[in-house]
């Protein structure tokens, strides 16, 4: 059975070296080829004075640069920690400095990082541009390096940051491909391939929805379509031309794909599987897919600390006329151990609201450098404590309320944010709703909703308040109404909570 990348990489080398295993724009790469390059780069690294279990890390949008180099080091045990574009210099530096990097690999257009880091780092990391380590890959002849076991590090992916400062989880050979062996033993339709599929990889890179779908291509020795940044266009036109038949992305990214003039003229014939997940999805925003896209949906549920999926809500169960199990993330894969515990580490019924727990092969080796977050968050027998709040029903399916920090608490009853967004998402001037609680004498919080109005509607107070009465527990129903014209939100999609909480908080917490 392969384990590892240098297992993979070599046996599909061997078995399709003619295939295409990644394209990006015009660029390709086939099986022979990314076999070569990521010996190189395992080569190069190692001759530059990198050993086993020393960092890289790499700033840039996704490239086919970036999955080289990483299967390369990863080939060699060199660990690569991706990191979001998107952030701030001052971001870059206090994950570098987290890493401590031998080397800082630039991706196309990120030639200012140098500049932009100076002053900001508290060693002195090697900066490489793409040019010079392309250059670099041609040049090296490959020879021989040691290959990373299976339980070795490969991987650092920096949690998204919603709750607190992202933390460096640390993953594994076994990690990063126990998604394909819990699929292959689950013997599940939709988890099989055929053999002229192609997957997308359209989030970012620095995110286990980005590197993981990339992963999933070598492990099904597929093409690996690279999206250098999500934009609706690329999508459909990865769809449309070149062959993709599953692609993932976040609730968010969805919502813009629909809200595209392109949306409805778009060849679907060849797309089989929407993947989606990452953050609750609306209900509305999900039936409006179902009925848009001619593909069959899979929702995903799990964290970074998880090496993402860990529970899959099946095709069969988006059924868009009223089935309740369209709320649901899902069905543990096979493998996959998860339970419900209450505030005393007891075992909760079915149908009863706890932490959600779980333990298999997914979970990482720990935090970088974090032993007392790596212990509260693993307990000694290998579970993990994922932080989000949910329940389990009587046929096993998850149903995930939301971060347990998240949940509101108001005159005693908890309210759990996504419910309450989910059903004030359908109201026609809704484009984009986000709950939080805000501190009251009386009741300890209220609920309130924010509200981005669609283009050219305007929203009232009172008009919310009355569709969510019309739908949900009236103490569930927003007290307030505020209108913004954008949610704040991190690179992974998800909705920063505690930026929109803090003006109300202020004084209180
Ligand atoms: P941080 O840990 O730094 O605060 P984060 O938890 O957002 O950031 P990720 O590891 O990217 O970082 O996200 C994992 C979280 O995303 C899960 O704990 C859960 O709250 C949420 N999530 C993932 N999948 C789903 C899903 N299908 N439905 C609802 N929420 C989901
Ligand atoms: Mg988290």
């Amino acid at each position: 059975d392969l384990v590892t990348f240098d297992e993979f990489i070599t046996h599909w080398a061997a078995d399709r070296p003619q295939r295409i295993a990644m394209r990006e724009e015009d660029r390709l790469f086939t099986y022979a080829e990314l076999e070569e390059r990521t010996a190189r780069v395992a080569s190069a690294l190692r001759a530059a004075g990198l050993e086993k279990g020393d960092r890289i890390a790499w700033i840039g949008k996704n490239s086919d640069l970036y999955f080289t180099l990483f299967f390369g080091a990863a080939r060699a045990g060199i660990v690569m920690a991706p990191i979001g574009w998107r952030l701030s210099p001052v971001e870059w530096a206090y994950i570098i400095n987290d890493t401590r990097a031998k080397i800082v690999f630039t991706g196309p257009g990120f030639d200012a990082v140098p500049d932009q880091l100076a002053g900001k780092l508290d060693h002195a990391p090697r900066i490489v541009g793409d040019t010079e380590a392309r250059a670099l890959i041609e040049a090296t002849p490959r020879a021989p390096f040691t290959p990373s076991g299976p339980d070795d590090a490969v991987l650092q992916l920096y949690t998204s940051g919603t709750t607190g400062n992202p933390k460096g989880a640390v993953l594994s050979n076994r990690n990063l491909f126990a998604l394909r062996k819990n699929s292959a033993d689950a013997d599940l339709a939709y988890t099989k391939w055929d053999d002229d599929e192609a997957v997308l990889v359209a989030m970012p890179c620095a995110h286990i929805g980005g590197t993981g779908l990339g992963i999933m291509a070598l492990a099904a020795g597929l093409p690996g379509i690279i999206l250098a940044e999500f934009n609706p266009d690329g999508v459909f036109d990865a769809v449309e031309q070149h062959g993709v038949t599953r692609f993932f992305i976040v609730p968010a990214a969805l919502q813009m794909l629909l809200l595209h003039p392109r949306c409805g003229t778009v060849d679907y014939s060849r797309l089989k599987y929407i993947l989606y997940g990452a953050a609750p999805i609306p209900l509305e925003l999900l039936r409006q897919c179902i009925k848009m896209f001619g593909a069959e949906f899979i929702q995903a549920y799990g964290m970074t600390e998880t090496t993402g999926t860990i529970c899959m809500l099946p095709p069969e169960d988006h059924d868009p006329e009223g089935n309740k199990r369209m709320r649901s993330a899902g069905k543990p894969l096979p493998g996959v151990e998860i339970r419900i515990i209450g505030d005393d580490g007891q075992d909760m019924p079915a149908g009863a609201v706890g932490e959600v727990v779980t333990r298999s092969s997914n979970n990482m080796l720990g935090y970088w450098n974090l032993p007392e977050a790596t212990a509260r968050t693993m307990t000694g027998d290998g579970w993990i404590h994922t932080g989000d709040a949910g329940y389990m029903d009587e046929d096993g399916y998850l149903y995930i309320h939301d971060r347990v920090k998240d949940m509101i608490i108001t005159g005693g009853e908890n309210v759990y944010p996504a419910e309450v967004e989910s059903a004030i998402y359908g109201h026609p001037a809704v484009q984009e709703v986000a709950v939080i609680g805000i501190p009251d004498p009386k009741w300890g919080e209220t609920v309130k909703a924010v509200v981005v109005p669609k283009p050219g509607t305007t929203v009232e107070e009172a008009d919310i308040i009355a569709w969510a009465r019309e739908r949900i527990a009236p103490f569930k129903c927003p007290r307030s109404v505020d209108v913004i014209e954008a949610l704040p939100r991190n690179a992974s999609g998800k909705i920063l909570r505690k930026d929109l909480r803090a003006p109300y908080w202020e004084g209180y917490e």
